[in-house]
């Protein structure tokens, strides 16, 4: 018996004359996933996105997850394939269904029938197919308000599908949907969870992240390198931007006042991340900000980051808790890398009285004392930048 992935659009249904592009998009992006598991054929028809093995190496288990990573798509449904005659179908759900039945009490069929040519109407599908099922299985029930298993019987253009339980899908819209997006992402929990919030609002996201070596090790680099891996899964190949902070930090030590170190360096990254967006063609930055969280994320410090970006800032993060936060990350798979012990250029030189409430005068002040363009430019110059594809 042959099974098959089907795959269902989320909110790209709502998209009126773009459809046919987004549609594109997402079979794009499936064959382009389907090549890390086998021979599959992927095409779209009837607001569906079909995924069929061509052979017996496939590895329908590996697709179906990576199909379930993909933003755009809302549910993932494993299929058996029927002719389209009630001999075939009522044989399939015979042979295909048990296993989902196996300990369940009741069950009803729902059947679909987008071609009307086929000559059995939908509740004379449903009818068949559940008398099939019962006198199979004796014990089980039919329950059409509240049953344990739904079956479901799909009469399409070349086929016949009978399958038993829909997966949740990553949905939003595809990447790529809503332009380009430059994460400032650092090994924390918070920023890997922001660029994926965003990416599942069809954001495209290229990475940018601030070290500070010595003070910040090969390690810490490495660990970025492999959230940003983790997050592709979902988001897709992106590339990650490295700029050395270590100057600005020793300068900032010795010229500026300690509680304001913080809030200085949180200006230079997103003037960095400004050069950096215009470079890459981004038109937004994304940070892993959440209210009161950190002395630099206060409305008024939040005001004085935000007053140099040249971009809009989405910050996803922003009203929620950090349990909220860390169900996300362990949902898409990067907490444990991101709770790894390294450190991050804004932990080596923190104030022990940051400044909560600073007024943007004095932190303009406290930037004269400091050569900034030229300190700005040298951070500039070390920009290294890595491709990391994904592995799906
Ligand atoms: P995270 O968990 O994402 O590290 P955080 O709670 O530690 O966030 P901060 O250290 O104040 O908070 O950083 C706030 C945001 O600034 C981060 O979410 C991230 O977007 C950005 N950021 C902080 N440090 C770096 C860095 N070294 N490189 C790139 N971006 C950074
Ligand atoms: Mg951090």
């Amino acid at each position: 018996m042959k099974e098959i992935l089907l795959c269902k659009y989320g909110e790209i249904v709502l998209k009126g004359a773009n459809r046919r592009y987004f549609e594109d998009m997402l079979a794009k992006e499936l064959r382009y996933r389907a090549v890390s598991f086998g021979n599959f054929s992927v095409r779209y028809a009837q607001s569906t996105v079909y995924i069929e093995p061509q052979d017996e190496l496939c590895d329908l288990d590996g697709m179906f997850e990576a199909a379930r990573r993909l933003f755009g798509i809302a549910g993932v449904v494993r299929a058996a394939v029927a002719e389209k005659n009630m001999e075939s179908i009522l044989a399939t759900a015979k042979a295909y269904l048990p296993p989902f039945l196996a300990g369940k009490k009741t069950f009803k069929v729902e059947a679909k029938r987008s071609d009307k040519a086929f000559p059995l109407s939908s509740p004379e599908i449903s009818a068949q197919t559940g008398g099939e099922i019962l006198s199979m299985m004796p014990r089980l029930r039919v329950d059409v308000h509240h049953p344990d298993v739904t079956v479901r019987v799909e009469v399409r253009d070349t086929a016949a599908y009978v399958h038993a339980g829909q997966f949740k899908g990553a949905g939003g819209l595809p990447v790529g949907a809503s332009g380009k997006g430059l994460l400032l992402l650092s090994g924390g929990i918070d920023s890997p969870v922001a660029g994926w919030m965003m990416a599942k609002r069809g954001v495209k996201l290229e990475a940018l992240y601030f070290e500070s070596m010595p003070y910040t090790s090969e390690q810490a680099r490495g660990k970025v390198l492999d959230l940003a891996a983790l997050v592709a899964r979902w988001a897709g190949s992106m590339q990650v931007n490295v700029i050395s902070l270590t100057h600005i930090q020793e300068e900032l030590v010795k010229h500026c006042d300690e509680e304001y170190f913080t809030l200085l360096l949180r200006r230079f990254m997103m003037r960095l991340a400004n050069r950096v967006a215009a470079l890459r063609g981004c038109e937004s930055l994304i940070t892993g900000e959440s209210l009161g969280q950190v002395a630099s994320q206060t409305m008024q410090a939040l005001h004085v980051t935000n007053s140099v970006a040249a971009y809009p800032v989405f910050r996803p993060c922003i009203g929620m808790d950090k349990e909220e936060i860390v169900q996300i990350s362990r949902m898409i798979g990067t907490f444990e890398t991101s709770i790894l012990p390294y450190e991050d250029c804004c932990t080596v030189f923190t104030p022990k009285h940051p400044k909560t409430r600073p007024e943007p005068e004095k932190v303009e002040a406290q930037e004269q004392k400091l050569p900034y363009d030229e300190l700005l430019e040298e951070a500039y110059a070390s920009l290294e930048t890595f491709y990391i594809r994904a592995k799906f």
